[in-house]
């Protein structure tokens, strides 16, 4: 059977859901692989590398969607697109299913069978097709680069001929899979790094990767309870009121502070308060990965970087891995190889969605004309 990826219609969208190199893997599987012309232009992936590795190139999205039997894709799919789809066909892609009804409602009209890689159980067997931690990975480093470029110092300490330069100070409020590839870059940069989670367990991690976790004086447990399957769960009133104190004690000192802090099925917790960017320093610089579900910060504003009067850029750019196409179409196509290769037990190019496999019962959105999201709890962990 084929798989093909067409080119992205988000605005501004930049990656593609197969490479010529997640193509090889896929035709070890027993696929034929195509794409349509011009989609992996932005990320720097030409129709000649595809046809030199064996990608079958049709010059447009029609095409595409009438010849594959399984699309894979990264945003979710348009209205233009579902009109092209065919029953029986199989669609892979972020969904985000409990905010995209509508969607999933034209897709199981359409006898379309969807698979979202942002439901796939976060369990250790589904690492590999993980694509919130891998795109979250990036969104991480990449929000280090980017607030170096906005920064006018060294993130490293100096001492030259030129004078004594002291190293940057940068906060990363959130230690998940983005907050902890922060906390890698930065401290690769040169930077002193502090980081604050609401889970005591990632203090490990942050101090094993040369950053200072932030401990509250706070009479209960860091964690406080908040939490719940390994994620975090909105604080208690006077959990939050020890939280922003220490951040009002840390904010002037701070050149950097990276915000990344996540509640599943909420808008972002605000943590880093309209006065807490007063007290920075000119100069300094906020990145807020959260921007997207509202922002961390008070003063972020999504898809925007701003300069607040006090001269304190606030980055709100939503788009992260996009801006780092190469980098994470490669690791999302490979996310996508990887659930082929679940999906096709016999390695014979033939998809089989098994419905008693946990994580491809997770994945599956719509299947056989239903809507199946959501999917009951995972039996294993
Ligand atoms: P996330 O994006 O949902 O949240 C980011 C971080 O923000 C989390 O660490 C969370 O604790 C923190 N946070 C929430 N409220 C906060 C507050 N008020 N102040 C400070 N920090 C706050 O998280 P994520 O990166 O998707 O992952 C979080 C969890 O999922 C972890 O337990 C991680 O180990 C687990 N995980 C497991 C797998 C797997 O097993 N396959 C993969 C990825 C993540």
């Amino acid at each position: 059977m084929k798989i093909g990826a067409p080119k992205e219609l988000f605005a501004g969208e930049k990656r593609v859901a197969l490479t010529p190199q997640s193509a090889a893997g896929l035709k070890k599987l027993g696929y034929e692989c195509i794409v349509e012309s011009g989609a992996g232009e932005a990320a720097r992936f030409s129709d000649a590398a595809y046809a030199d590795a064996g990608v079958k190139v049709v010059p447009t999205a029609a095409d595409l969607w009438a010849e594959a039997d399984v699309v894979a894709k990264v945003r979710p799919p348009e209205a233009s697109e579902v009109d092209l789809s065919h029953p029986g066909q199989i669609v892979i892609s972020f969904v985000y299913p409990a905010q995209s009804t509508e969607l999933l409602e034209a897709l199981k009209a359409k006898d379309v069978t969807t698979l979202a890689m942002d439901m796939v159980p976060r369990i250790s067997r589904a690492q590999k097709m993980d694509a919130l931690s891998s795109m979250a990975n990036i969104a991480g480093y990449r929000a280090v680069i980017e607030a170096s470029n906005n920064f006018g110092r060294f993130f490293t300490g100096q001492v030259t001929a030129a004078g004594k330069v002291p190293p940057a100070k940068v906060l990363v409020v959130g230690a998940g899979v983005a907050g902890l590839a922060a906390i890698g870059a930065a401290t690769s940069l040169g930077a002193i790094v502090y980081a604050f989670d609401v889970r005591p367990e990632v203090a490990e991690q942050i101090e094993s990767m040369g950053a200072e976790f932030v401990y509250l004086d706070f009479a209960e447990a860091q964690q406080d309870g908040a939490a719940t399957g390994g994620y975090a769960a909105p604080s208690s009133p006077e959990f939050r009121e020890a939280q922003l104190k220490k951040f009002r004690e840390l904010a002037p000192e701070m050149d950097v502070v990276i915000t990344t802090a996540l509640i599943p099925g909420r808008p972002a917790p605000k943590l880093w308060t309209a006065d807490m960017v007063e007290m920075m320093k000119p100069g300094s610089v906020i990145v807020d990965l959260a921007a997207e579900r509202g922002g961390n910060c008070d003063l972020t504003v999504p898809d925007q970087a701003i300069e607040t009067p006090n001269g304190v850029k606030v980055i709100g750019y939503t788009d992260f891995p996009s801006r780092m196409a190469t980098q994470a179409s490669t690791l999302y196509a490979n996310n996508i190889r990887h659930m082929m290769d679940d999906l096709t037990p016999a390695k014979d190019g033939k998809p089989v969605v098994n419905m008693e496999d946990d994580v491809i019962r997770g994945a599956t959105v719509t299947n056989d004309g239903a809507i199946t999201f959501p999917p009951p709890p995972p039996k294993i962990q």
